[in-house]
């Protein structure tokens, strides 16, 4: 077998089941010896467990069993004692429903005993399952009513955590959700189930290849989270921040970030305080924190943890956006997950690294040293072109929400269009295997392509490119669209789901070439250049933000699917539905139900923005706007005085104008209607309404004096810290 590159934080260590990130902390930073004390990691588990039953634990995760009854009352007691021990008086289930936060309900460990005590209990069952009372999460049709019942399930491969507060500390432990007929009513569950599907092909596809050792494929994800910090006074003033995340008003201020003075400038003070905390806090629940910055608009910052295995990392991602907001608070500071709290600034994003990696070790995105291995990491390559490029749509989808229609394609954000970036050594090499020759401009070695010599690959290639929306970043991709509120289990789904698909298919490809007699070689280079020929139409390097590439994608047939309504249906199109139940991700039920909840919250959330829109305007703006007139009707008459009537005059006729034709839309929604045409209603009718009395406001904030106007402006909000 040929030797594997090891990259050496892709660790066995970091995937096994019940590892998390565990053991990965680096012991050099400060902090490092609380990190991870508030998770019962599987080192916990060894110490507090008898040798027998921790080995029997480890046995019957790694096989995915059922604990036996026997086992799961072992762990719970260990669990429950460690728990106390931490202060911890409670425990609760911590799921994900398709609400996109996470839902939790504390129960005491305490029962009373009847005779005015209480004894501490905390039993197996518990610990593996609960029934929430779970009518009112959103399941999108899948469980009615008179069957309201969901249950929990606890997920051993996430470890559980203490979450502390100043009065109290309790248990969350990981669990699915899922309706009593099986079906997902959750995220993590999905998430689970296309890592399973993408490990099973790529095990196969390993093999193939000659690694023997590999029993187990993990997705990796790194997600890069970008928030706003701003200040409480200003966020309890602005209604709408309050209630919608984001200014549905504000003039753009006369400093933007034209300056370039905040991107990677030095922190400010009580923002590094408040991130240091974030990150304590973090360290405890074993999320390794690695990076933070400033990001482009001021009052912006970014943090991005090490990679873990998909179903950790995106539990910790969860995490991450829970502990920056309740650590902001402690600051007097609040934090902004909003895809785009201010208009005309730039928006947040976060950026979702993936990659897959075996349990041996080696990053199936890594280039190796030999020409053996660097035929491996083609051959995972071109899986990953062609499912994007044949799963464009849904993977736009994956990300789509209200929010996110403000960003993409706004020149700061990748356009709605999904493209791959592969950097032009990589694109190169392709194009020389295409061709079966390189040209002129091509090295030599690419000219041997053929005759089974692979070139040395360039290695974690130094070109960047910042505007494509899925860029091959040297050992992963990175996909760029993902908006900053959102769960990132979907898109991970996903991801993992298509790349399981045209792993497969290759895979195949390749076997039967093999077994008509060809060399792996041949067979692997035939099957790439196939697969890159079919699908190259997705690969671009040029800006992503120009007109130029608008044109381009669309003589290339690329989708663009600008707004959430003309996305989400991809979620239930018979492509989706077909992929997602062959690889027995999601039945049609489960797409189905995540469409309709994805679109209802759409609509939803743009109600809300329109009511709150027109009652602001009403009831705040306007008023201030008439007291101004009032003072100068009082004024005496001058021809200055005069001019600013005139002025104002003309800007309240057309404000109260369009507060009213507001208020129409908002009233008017058309009832009984498909969810799709609700959400089309309010993107055509509410929005541009909202538009249309934001653009009035603003002028008015111009000219209406400041002690009138009753919002604070955006260039206090973003300027103070
Ligand atoms: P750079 O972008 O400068 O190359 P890094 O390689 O350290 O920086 O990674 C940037 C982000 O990518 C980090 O959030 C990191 O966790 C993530 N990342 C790195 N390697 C992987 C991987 N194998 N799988 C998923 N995410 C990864
Ligand atoms: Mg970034």
């Amino acid at each position: 077998m040929a030797s594997r590159t090891r990259t050496p934080n892709v660790r066995a260590a970091q995937w096994s089941p019940n590892g998390g990130s565990l053991g990965q902390a680096d012991l050099t930073q400060p902090g490092a010896n609380i990190f991870g004390e508030n998770v019962f990691s599987s080192a916990v588990q060894r110490q507090r467990l008898p040798k027998a039953h921790y080995k029997q634990l480890q046995e019957t995760l790694e096989a995915g069993e059922l604990l036996e009854p026997t086992l799961a009352d072992a762990v719970a007691t260990a669990m429950k004692e460690w728990a106390m021990e931490r202060g911890a008086t409670h425990f609760t289930h911590w799921f994900q429903p398709l609400t996109g936060i996470t839902a939790e309900k504390h129960d005491s460990f305490y029962a009373p005993t009847g005779d005015g005590n209480a004894i501490a209990e905390f039993a197996g069952k518990e610990l593996i399952q609960g029934e929430p009372d779970a009518s009112s999460f959103p399941t999108g049709g899948i469980r009615a009513t008179f069957e309201a019942r969901g249950y929990t399930a606890w997920d051993p491969t996430s470890p559980a955590f203490i979450l502390e507060n100043p009065n109290g500390a309790f248990l969350c432990i990981p669990t699915a959700f899922a309706s009593w007929t099986g079906e997902a009513l959750d995220h993590k569950i999905p998430l689970l189930r296309s890592m399973d599907a993408l490990s099973t092909v790529a095990v196969r596809a390993a093999q193939l290849f000659g690694d023997d050792e590999c029993t187990r494929v993990f997705t990796t994800v790194g997600p890069e989270q970008e928030y706003f910090l701003i200040d409480e006074r200003y966020y309890f003033e602005r209604p709408d921040l309050i209630i919608t995340g984001r200014t549905l008003f504000g003039a753009k201020p006369p400093k933007g970030h034209e300056l370039d003075d905040h991107y990677f400038g030095s922190i400010p003070e009580r923002v590094l305080a408040c991130m240091l905390e974030t990150e304590q806090e973090l360290a405890k629940l074993g999320v390794p924190i690695k990076t933070r910055h400033n990001e482009v608009a001021p009052a912006q910052y970014e943090v991005a943890p090490v990679f873990e295995n998909s179903n950790v990392g995106c539990d910790h991602q969860q995490l991450v956006m829970q502990v920056l907001q309740n650590v902001a608070r402690r600051y007097g500071l609040v934090c902004l997950l909003h895809e785009k709290p201010f208009a005309g600034v730039n928006g947040s994003g976060k950026h979702n690294n993936w990659s897959m990696g075996t349990d041996t070790g080696h990053n199936l995105l890594e280039p190796g040293d030999t020409p053996h291995e660097n035929l491996q990491f083609l051959f995972f390559i071109s899986a990953v072109i062609q499912a994007v490029d044949k799963h464009q749509q849904l993977l736009r989808a994956s990300v789509a929400n209200a929010g996110q229609d403000h960003r993409l394609g706004a020149n700061e954000a990748p356009p709605a269009i999904i493209s791959i970036f592969l950097g032009a050594e990589l694109e190169k090499v392709f194009a020389a295997i295409e061709s079966g020759s390189g040209d002129a401009a091509t090295p030599q070695a690419y000219l041997e392509l053929g005759a089974s010599v692979l070139p040395t690959l360039p290695k974690h290639g130094g070109d960047r490119n910042r505007t494509s929306p899925f860029a091959f970043t040297g050992n992963k991709f990175e996909f760029r669209a993902a908006g900053s509120s959102q769960s990132l289990a979907l898109p991970n789904t996903v991801l993992n789901t298509i790349a399981a698909e045209a792993i497969d298919e290759l895979t195949d490809a390749v076997e039967t070439r093999v077994a008509a007699g060809e060399s792996l070689e041949a067979a692997v280079l035939e099957v790439v250049r196939a697969a890159y020929a079919a699908h190259k139409r997705v690969v671009f390097d040029g800006d992503n933000y120009s007109d130029d590439w608008h044109a381009e994608a669309e003589a290339r047939g690329l989708a663009n699917l600008r707004q959430t309504p003309d996305a989400l249906p991809w979620l239930v199109e018979p492509a989706t539905v077909d992929v997602f139940s062959r690889y027995e991700v999601l039945s049609e039920r489960e797409l189905e139900a995540r469409y309709e909840v994805l679109v209802e919250q759409f609509t939803t959330k743009l109600n809300i923005e329109g009511e709150t829109a027109a009652s602001i305007a009403r009831t705040l703006l306007l008023p201030a706007a008439v007291q101004w007139y009032a003072t100068l009707e009082a004024a005496d008459d001058n021809k200055g005085v005069a001019r600013l009537k005139g002025e104002l005059d003309e800007l309240l006729d057309e404000l109260v104008e369009r507060i009213f034709a507001l208020e129409a839309a908002n009233r008017e929604h058309p009832e009984g209607v498909d969810p799709l045409d609700a959400a089309r209603y309010v993107q055509t009718q509410v929005v541009p309404a909202m538009d249309a009395v934001r653009s009035v406001a603003d002028r008015l904030e111009r000219i209406v004096p400041d002690d009138l106007w009753p919002l604070p402006k955006y260039s206090e909000i973003l300027f103070i810290k």
